[in-house]
């Protein structure tokens, strides 16, 4: 089994059990895929309006999220990605994905370790929720800075 199919076959398993992105089990998941099966390398995860996952990894900063997959239903339920270096926040490629796609998408996630994520939706489009052991605290974005 290569890598793809790997990070796959752990992700759907999880998605399959309770059919809720927000599950811890489903984020541990897609955490493990990250850390342990691709050791560091960012995973993705794009769920569609119909439920269907769009699964992809690659090196740290990668986000690869700029053009619809086919097939892809939308609006995206929900937009997760890793960053396997342990710091849930959005970097300035983060927002600028969430900007792009805030009419079309209803959440995201970033996760940076177990019980550690940071959590967006385009309701309130400026901010991050970034829950630490069970505390959070509010990432806002200021537009115009483009610190990464
Ligand atoms: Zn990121």
């Amino acid at each position: 089994m290569n890598n793809q199919e790997a990070i796959e076959t752990e992700i759907h398993k999880a998605f399959n059990n309770s059919k809720d992105f927000s599950d811890e089990s489903f984020h541990s998941a897609i955490w493990n895929a990250s850390t342990v099966i691709l050791n560091g390398l960012e995973v993705q995860v794009v769920i569609d309006a119909k439920n269907e996952l769009y699964i992809s990894y690659g090196t740290a900063g990668f986000v690869d999220f700029k053009t619809i997959p086919e097939g892809m239903k939308l609006p995206v339920k929900c937009w997760i990605h890793t960053h396997p270096f342990g710091a849930a926040y959005f970097s300035g490629t983060d927002w600028r994905t969430v900007n792009i796609w805030q009419p079309l998408m209803k959440e995201a996630y970033v996760l940076g370790g177990e019980d550690h994520f940071g959590h967006w939706n385009n309701q309130e489009p400026n901010v991050l929720c970034i829950h630490k052991d069970g505390l959070y605290t509010l990432q806002h974005q200021y537009k115009g800075d483009e610190e990464e």
